[in-house]
């Protein structure tokens, strides 16, 4: 145990991992598992935006368009939500968030963080980390079409 949960997803089951390289890495997160949850993070421990190499920042990009237009495909969301604080976790990382279409006009924005508490369902949650893996591949298909 590090401390650190990004560093420590490093760690999750096959099951929980969406997308990994060598450098980027999103998973569905204990504590965060409500279904179209995921964090998405530097493989290794750095924190802030000051934490990024040259490298990183230029991967990070792309990185987040293919997770978003993927999650879009998965899930068919109006909308894919990229929520970073940086303050209980340091180490760089995003809450992607797959806004569902029926959702609460009230709970849109970051008031969709009080749907943490109530639905957590990490089954459904890895169902969706299936779904986006198989976005992934289609598009990466595409791609080298
Ligand atoms: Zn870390």
């Amino acid at each position: 145990m590090s401390g650190c949960l990004p560093c420590e997803l490093e760690h999750a089951e096959a099951s929980a991992i969406a997308y990994r390289d060598e450098r980027w890495a999103c998973e569905v997160a204990p504590g965060y598992d409500v279904p179209g949850w995921f964090v998405l993070r530097l493989r290794r421990h750095a924190e802030g935006w000051d934490g990024l190499t040259v490298e990183d920042a230029a991967e990070f990009g792309p990185v987040s368009q293919r997770l978003a237009t993927a999650l879009t495909a998965a899930t068919g969301a109006p909308s894919v939500y990229f929520l970073s604080f940086g303050e209980n976790h340091r180490h760089f990382h995003f809450l992607v968030i797959a806004r569902p279409a029926d959702l609460d006009p009230a709970l849109a924005g970051a008031s969709i963080l009080t749907l943490r508490s109530d639905h957590r369902d990490a089954a459904l949650a890895r169902g969706v980390a299936a779904d986006l893996r198989e976005a992934l591949a289609r598009d990466r298909a595409t791609a080298s079409a």
